[in-house]
C-alpha cells in the first residue's frame, strides 16, 4: 500500500438493511476535515486492495478525535457490498487526508436548501449537523428522496433534528410509494410547494446523476444556476457520438495493445 495513514474501525453500525456507519479512529497525521468533505479509503478484499471515496459523515466538531462513513451498497458495486457486510471493529483500513470542496463557505450561508437522496445524504448531514453544533444553523430546508420510509439512511438522526430545531425542516419524499410514484419525482413545482423561497437559497444538491441533471436543469430555467452547488458520487455517462470509430488504446504500464 502507498497509503500511511491508516484509521481503525471501532464501531459498525446497520442503518438500513444495505447501510451501514463505520466509526473510524484516525491515526497520528490525521487532519481535521470540512463538513461535506471526503476521505479515500482502502478496503482489502479477496487478496486485492481497492480504494473507494465516502464522504466524512460527522461534523467535524465531534470531541472522540473519530469520524464516520456510511456507506449504502449499489447494485453491482463491488466494495461497498463488501464493507456493509464485512468489515467489523477492530479492522485496520488505509486513508487519506480529507478532500473536496463541497463545503459551506466560512461567511453564514444566506439560507440553505439541501436536495440529496440516497446515500448522497451523507454530506448534508455533516454540514447541518455542525450548523446545529456550532449554534448557528440558519433557516434550512432539506428535500430528502428514498425509495421508501424504511430506505432512508440517517433517517432517525434526519427525524430528531427536524424535532428539535426550529429553524431546520425536513421533506422526506418516498419516491416508490403512493399511488402514482412518478408525481414524487423532483420538478420545480414540487419545489414550489415545498420551498416557496427556492430560488434565494444557495442549493446544495448530492444525489444520483439523474436528480443531478434535473436540478441543474430546473436552476438553469429559473436563472438561478449560479446558487448551485453539486458534490457527484459517481461520474455521468458520456453518450458516444453515433459516428465514433474507436481506435487502438495502449496502456501505458503493462504495455497491452487493444482495439477501442
Ligand atoms: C466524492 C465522493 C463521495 C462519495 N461518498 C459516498 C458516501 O458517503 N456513501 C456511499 O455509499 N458512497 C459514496 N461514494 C461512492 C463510492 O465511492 C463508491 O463509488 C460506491 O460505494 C460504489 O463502490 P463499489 O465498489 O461498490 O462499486 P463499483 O464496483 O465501483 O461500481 C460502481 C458502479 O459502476 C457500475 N459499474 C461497475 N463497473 C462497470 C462497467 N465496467 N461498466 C459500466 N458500469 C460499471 C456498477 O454497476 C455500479 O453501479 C462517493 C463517491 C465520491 C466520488
Amino acid at each position: 500500500t502507498t497509503h500511511k495513514l491508516q484509521a481503525r474501525v471501532v464501531k459498525v453500525w446497520d442503518e438500513t438493511k444495505d447501510a451501514r456507519t463505520l466509526t473510524l479512529r484516525p491515526g497520528l497525521n490525521w487532519r481535521g476535515h470540512r463538513a461535506g468533505q471526503h476521505v479515500r479509503v482502502g478496503i482489502p478484499a479477496d487478496g486485492k486492495h481497492y480504494t473507494r471515496t465516502y464522504t466524512i459523515s460527522s461534523p467535524p466538531e465531534r470531541e472522540d478525535d473519530c469520524f464516520t462513513i456510511t456507506v449504502k451498497a449499489i447494485d453491482k458495486g463491488t466494495i461497498s457490498h463488501h464493507i456493509v457486510r464485512n468489515i467489523k471493529v477492530g479492522d485496520y483500513l488505509p486513508i487519506g487526508l480529507p478532500q473536496g470542496d463541497f463545503y459551506l463557505p466560512d461567511a453564514q450561508p444566506i439560507q440553505p436548501l439541501f436536495i440529496t437522496a440516497g446515500s448522497g445524504i451523507t454530506p448534508a448531514f455533516s454540514m447541518i449537523n455542525s450548523l446545529i453544533a456550532q449554534g448557528r444553523l440558519p433557516d434550512t430546508h432539506h428535500i430528502h428522496y428514498a425509495p421508501h420510509e424504511f430506505d432512508v439512511v440517517l433517517g432517525k438522526e434526519l427525524k430528531a433534528m427536524d424535532r428539535y430545531n426550529d429553524r431546520y425542516h425536513l421533506h422526506l419524499i418516498y419516491s416508490r410509494e403512493g399511488e402514482d410514484p412518478s408525481r414524487n419525482r423532483f420538478s420545480a413545482a414540487q419545489l414550489d410547494a415545498l420551498c416557496p423561497d427556492w430560488k434565494d437559497r444557495d442549493v446544495y444538491a448530492c444525489g444520483p446523476p439523474s436528480l443531478l441533471e434535473a436540478i441543474e436543469q430546473c436552476m438553469t430555467e429559473a436563472g438561478c444556476i449560479r446558487r448551485l452547488h453539486v458534490e457527484r458520487f459517481r461520474a455521468p455517462f458520456t453518450e458516444v457520438p453515433a459516428d465514433a470509430v474507436g481506435g487502438r488504446v495502449r496502456f501505458a504500464q503493462s504495455d497491452v495493445e487493444t482495439d477501442g
